[in-house]
């Protein structure tokens, strides 16, 4: 599918009292009409970041955004609040984590519907009604009609993520960015969500933005996958293809911290240690103080950042590492680490 979204060098700092907050460096990704790409990474590894200035939902004053993002051919860097309100009312919607969007508790849920309908269409308040009615059909609440007269707070946890979707896509946005539940959902209510953007996307042809640390959700639902750490993308592919064969050594750490990967619970090979500051990165890989493979390469490792590569001996991967042979390397690893 056509680009809709291309973010190119995109870096995000938050000045603070105690230093520069390095929150996302030199970003770049697109997002493709018709398919899901995933963002993966620990928390604080700037995933969400990246698309609250997308949207605009950022502090303008204390953020320092540079680079380019452009959505459906418009520049949003440096746009004015005015251009993103447009953005989030037509071209991109957010689900689960939106507070600028989300329902108006003392309105009903139907007519917040219309509105947002009618503000870009020219039409009467009984069609924009009836298209609410029909939104809210969509996104699979059951009594649509009777729904729409109801209040935010009537609607159950699950119910109102569906009306906050059907909210999103009235007026047929080419972009959905999926951000993971911050919230109590419970597993069952999020997987008929994903189930649901999944099935939206297949309707409407949009791009989505799945942005979540948890890997099986991936697997079902992504088509690409960026991986980050730190700010930075360190791995980028088809999510199939990464999933069962990463080449990253952090990608590869991730994937062996699935219980899946593992009979027995107390086996589980999480990552040893923990994400660095943002506001100290560390010298050369930001990875390297949690690498088991860095003795392979040795000082590049904490001297020069990688750059993004084609990796060796897989067709459509990049990756940001050293190593000279990472998908041997990562094969012959005895797990052991
Ligand atoms: Fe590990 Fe070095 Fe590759 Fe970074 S560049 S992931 S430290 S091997
Ligand atoms: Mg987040």
């Amino acid at each position: 599918g056509d680009v809709v979204l291309r973010v190119t060098d995109l870096s995000v700092r938050f000045p603070t009292d105690e230093g520069l907050v390095k929150a996302v460096s030199d970003l770049s990704y697109e997002a493709r009409l018709g398919r899901t790409l995933a963002i993966v990474g620990e928390s604080g590894s700037g995933k969400s970041v990246s698309s609250m200035a997308v949207l605009g939902l950022h502090n303008p004053k204390k953020t320092q955004i540079t680079g380019s993002i452009t959505l459906d051919g418009t520049e949003l860097v440096g746009a004015p609040q005015s251009t993103f309100q447009k953005i989030r009312s037509t071209k991109a919607a957010m689900v689960f984590q939106d507070p600028q969007s989300s329902l108006h508790p003392f309105h009903k849920v139907g007519t917040q519907i219309a509105e947002a309908y009618q503000a870009h269409h020219k039409v009467s308040r009984s069609i924009a009604q009836k298209r609410a009615v029909e939104m809210l059909d969509l996104v699979g609440i059951p009594n649509p009609q009777r729904r729409a007269q109801q209040y935010p707070h009537e609607f159950s946890g699950g119910m109102r993520q569906r009306a906050m979707i059907a909210l999103g896509l009235v007026n047929n946005p080419k972009l959905l960015i999926a951000d993971e539940p911050t919230t109590a959902l419970d597993v069952t209510v999020q997987a008929q969500i994903l189930d649901l953007v999944n099935d939206l996307q297949k309707e409407f042809g949009s791009a989505v933005i799945l942005i979540t640390h948890d890997l099986a959700v991936v697997a079902e639902t992504a088509d690409d996958i960026l991986v980050m750490y730190a700010g930075r993308g360190v791995e980028k592919g088809y999510a199939k293809e990464v999933l069962a064969q990463p080449s990253h050594p952090y990608t590869y750490g991730l994937l062996q911290s699935l219980p899946s990967h593992s009979e027995d619970l107390e086996e589980l090979k999480a990552i040893k240690g923990a994400p660095p500051s943002l506001l100290n990165l560390p010298s050369g890989c930001s990875f390297h103080p949690r690498c088991a493979f860095k003795d392979e390469v040795g000082e590049a490792c904490w001297t020069t950042l990688p750059e993004w590569r084609p990796t060796p001996g897989l067709a459509n991967r990049q990756l940001r590492c050293h190593l000279a042979d990472p998908v041997a390397t990562l094969q012959n690893d005895e797990g052991v680490r």
